[in-house]
This record gives structure tokens, C-alpha cells and sequence, in this order.
């Protein structure tokens, strides 16, 4: 499987800014390349992107696909402008935003319906690690969010393991952390999709780096990274791409 780096921006850039940075992105040959800005940057981005074949996702979703709901925006608005992904139930979604496993459930269910690929994020807090709860957490979101899909949405999911300790901290999880839990949840997936699990990306997100990328995805069972801060400025960006293929 191609690994996938993405780069989520969080609400960071601005319309100029953006299109400036995937200009002096690198072109890469042997790994798949994604980048989540703001909604109001998609449209653009997604025009210079496909010369240079990097996709172009969405930081959030509405469960709801038109209507009074202010504020929001729909996944057939996110087609409109191009959007080829979309993150469901980022750890800021949830802490922040209290988006509940139910509210991720439907969006999850809205992402099926409107053929929406996505990224479904989870992990476990740092109290939640310290109670020994970390598999019984994420059996629980990844249950709750993907149960009810059919064989045919399988080929729509990735994963993103993000511990919420591991976010913006500069604490990178261990590689033993990092391989016992992508292999619980490479199982998982076997138990829910069947045959089609060992096609499921399963990515690492939190604090990842030029500096450790290479070693992160090296480990069994893990297929991209989801980067954060390190994805903010062009040149450290374009040195964690550059380790992914050396
Ligand atoms: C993230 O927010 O998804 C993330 C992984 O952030 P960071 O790389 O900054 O830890």
C-alpha cells in the first residue's frame, strides 16, 4: 500500500498563503501526498493540486446534507468545489467542538451516503492512557462509528490513530505504543470489514516530524502520517516528505 501523508492545517493560512505553499511542494513519485486547509481555501487549492496530484480534504462535515443549519457545511457543497476527503472526529472536533461518537456516527453514515471518502481520527486521552483504557476507547469509537457500514463503503474509510496526548505537544508516541495500537486496530477492522480491512489505511498522527516520520512508518501496520504543526511552513514540510522516500 502507498503511504499517505496529510497535512492538516487546522484554521491556519489564509487564501494567499496556501496557494503559495503547494506551489513549492515538492512533486512526489512514490507516496500520496494530501492537504486539509480551511473550507475557504479548498476551491483554489484543489485547481493548482491536480497538476501536481496532491489531494485536497476537509477538516469537518455536517451530518446534515442541506437545510437550517447555520454555520455549517455539507458534504455535497464539499463535492461542489472539488473536496476529495473529508477528517471526521478530529480530537479538536470532539474536546473542543463535543462532537460525541453519536454525532461522528452520522456524519460517518452522511460521508457513506453522499460517497465521501474520510478519515476517521481517534485516540485516546492521556488520563484515558494512564487507566490502561486506550484499546477499550478506541473499540468503542471505531464500533460506534463504522458498524453499521456495508461492504461497498469500505473502500471510502482510512483511519487516524491520534493519542490526544500526542497533539501539539511534541510528545510522539512510542513505537510500541504506536504498533500495539495500530495492530488492535488493524484487528478491529478485520472483525468489522472482513477481507476488505487489509486495504483500510490505518495513519499515525501526532507530533510526527522530519525527524521521526521515517521510523513512524517503518512500523508494522502503519500507512501515512497525519501531520499537524510540522506541516505549517513549506520547507519543514517539504523535509518531512523528502525522509518518507530516502
Ligand atoms: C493533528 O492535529 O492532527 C496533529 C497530528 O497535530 P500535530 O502534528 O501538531 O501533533
Amino acid at each position: 500500500m502507498r503511504k499517505l501523508i496529510i497535512a492538516n492545517w487546522k484554521m491556519n493560512m489564509l487564501r494567499r498563503e496556501a496557494i503559495h505553499f503547494i506551489t513549492n511542494i515538492a512533486e512526489q513519485q512514490d507516496i500520496d501526498l494530501a492537504i486539509v486547509p480551511s473550507f475557504l481555501s479548498i476551491k483554489e487549492l484543489k485547481e493548482v493540486a491536480l497538476d501536481k496530484n496532491i489531494l485536497i480534504g476537509s477538516q469537518n462535515m455536517s451530518e446534515h446534507n442541506h437545510g437550517a443549519y447555520t454555520g455549517e457545511v455539507s458534504a455535497t457543497m464539499l463535492k461542489d468545489v472539488g473536496c476529495d476527503f473529508v477528517l471526521l472526529g478530529h480530537s479538536e472536533r470532539r474536546k473542543i467542538f463535543l462532537e460525541s461518537n453519536q454525532v461522528i456516527a452520522k456524519k460517518v453514515e452522511r460521508a457513506v451516503v453522499e460517497d465521501m471518502p474520510f478519515v476517521l481520527c481517534v485516540g485516546e486521552t492521556l488520563d484515558e492512557k494512564e487507566q490502561g483504557e486506550t484499546e477499550e476507547v478506541i473499540d468503542h469509537m471505531l464500533e460506534e462509528a463504522l458498524s453499521s457500514l456495508m461492504d461497498a463503503h469500505w473502500n471510502k474509510v482510512s483511519i487516524a490513530y491520534e493519542p490526544v496526548w500526542a497533539i501539539g505537544t511534541g510528545k510522539v508516541a512510542s513505537v510500541e505504543i504506536i504498533s500495539q495500537v495500530h495492530n488492535f486496530i488493524r484487528s478491529k477492522l478485520e472483525e468489522l470489514a472482513g477481507e476488505k480491512a487489509s486495504e483500510i489505511r490505518i495513519l499515525y498522527g501526532g507530533s510526527v516530524k522530519s525527524e521521526n516520520i521515517k521510523e513512524i512508518l517503518s512500523i508494522n501496520n502503519v500507512d501515512g502520517a497525519l501531520v499537524g504543526g510540522a506541516s505549517l511552513e513549506a520547507l519543514t514540510f517539504n523535509q518531512l516528505i523528502s525522509e518518507v522516500g530516502i
